[in-house]
């Protein structure tokens, strides 16, 4: 029998992950399909419910349900427990579900060659995707100072108490009117915020060419446009620039290992590919 894969989240228009997964059970030969499962926000508990009566071998969790489907879940791996989020499932037995997050894995997969010289880190955005990114830049790294800084400076400040029940690092956090006059520089600047992709692509979280010097790093998560205006904005200062491409097959690599017990085939994927198909 075929097994069944997928992504549940709203909307999922513009995702990668059925290409990702459908290649790699092609190439394996794995008699397996990942679909899209669109839910509206107003149907989750009722789909839900649904999905897990199904013969849904597992799934990835994205916006915005990373944090709503944790009451559906009958096992929470325990670094997932403590983001309080999860972006993969795997059914272990009928109607039994365990969650995980790989994005803590996916996150720091691009960074892994820079990490020795990262010490002051700028985090822009407070939400779910900047909790795996802080959680997995501190279990990482001891050294590291972090600086939060979110339109909403509650959600940074709840971010800020959430991290420092498990890190001992210095934390700071501001509101983005209020890094206005910061004059600091960093060596690692993170966008997490969903400014610049879809309604947003025209706009960037924050101006931060005054807060990079010449070895920083710039990774935006959003991998979709290939380069935000937050990217191109800091284009002629000859820096490192990551977009979100990296993260997005990291957590799926692991993703498919937790549901096949087998290494995804990296080699297969031509990131060149990912721009130009219609998925
Ligand atoms: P989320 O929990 O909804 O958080 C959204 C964040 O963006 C919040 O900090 C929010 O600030 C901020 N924000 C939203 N609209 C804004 C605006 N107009 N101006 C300023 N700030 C704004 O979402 P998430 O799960 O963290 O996801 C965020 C982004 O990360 C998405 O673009 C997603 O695609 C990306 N992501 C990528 C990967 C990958 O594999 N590459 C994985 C996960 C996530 P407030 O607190 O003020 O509302």
């Amino acid at each position: 029998m075929t097994q069944k894969y997928g992504i549940i989240g709203f909307p999922l228009d513009h995702t990668f992950s059925p290409y990702i997964h459908n290649t790699a059970f092609n190439f394996l030969k794995i008699n397996a399909r990942y679909d899209k499962f669109e839910i509206p926000p107003i149907s989750f508990e009722k789909d839900i419910s649904r999905l897990k009566s199904e013969n849904i071998n597992g799934f990835n969790v994205t916006v915005p349900y990373k944090q709503k489907i944790l009451p559906f879940l009958d096992e929470i791996e325990p670094i997932a427990k403590k983001v309080g989020a999860v972006n993969t499932i795997k059914k272990l037995s009928k109607n039994y579900w365990k969650g995980y997050n790989t994005d803590l894995y996916g996150f720091i997969q691009p960074l892994r060659g820079y990490l020795s010289e990262i010490k002051n880190v700028l985090i822009i955005g407070a939400g779910g995707a900047a909790k795996a990114a802080c959680f997995s830049l501190l279990s990482e790294k001891k050294e590291i100072e972090l600086t939060i800084v979110n339109r909403t400076i509650e959600n940074a400040d709840k971010l800020r108490t959430s991290l420092i029940d498990s890190f001992k690092n210095i934390i700071t956090t501001h509101s983005l009117l209020q890094m206005e006059i910061i004059q600091m520089q960093y060596d690692l600047i993170v966008n997490t915020t969903n400014v610049g992709m879809g309604k947003l692509s025209l706009q960037i979280p924050l101006g931060v060419s005054g807060l990079v010097h010449k070895n920083s790093v710039v990774y935006d998560l959003i991998y979709n446009p290939e380069e935000t205006l937050f990217l191109q904005s800091v284009s002629n200062k000859n820096i490192i620039r990551i977009n979100g491409l990296q993260m997005l097959i990291g957590q799926a690599k692991k993703s498919f290992s937790i549901w096949t017990d087998k290494e995804y085939p990296y080699q297969i994927l031509d990131e060149n590919n990912f721009y130009k198909s219609e998925f």
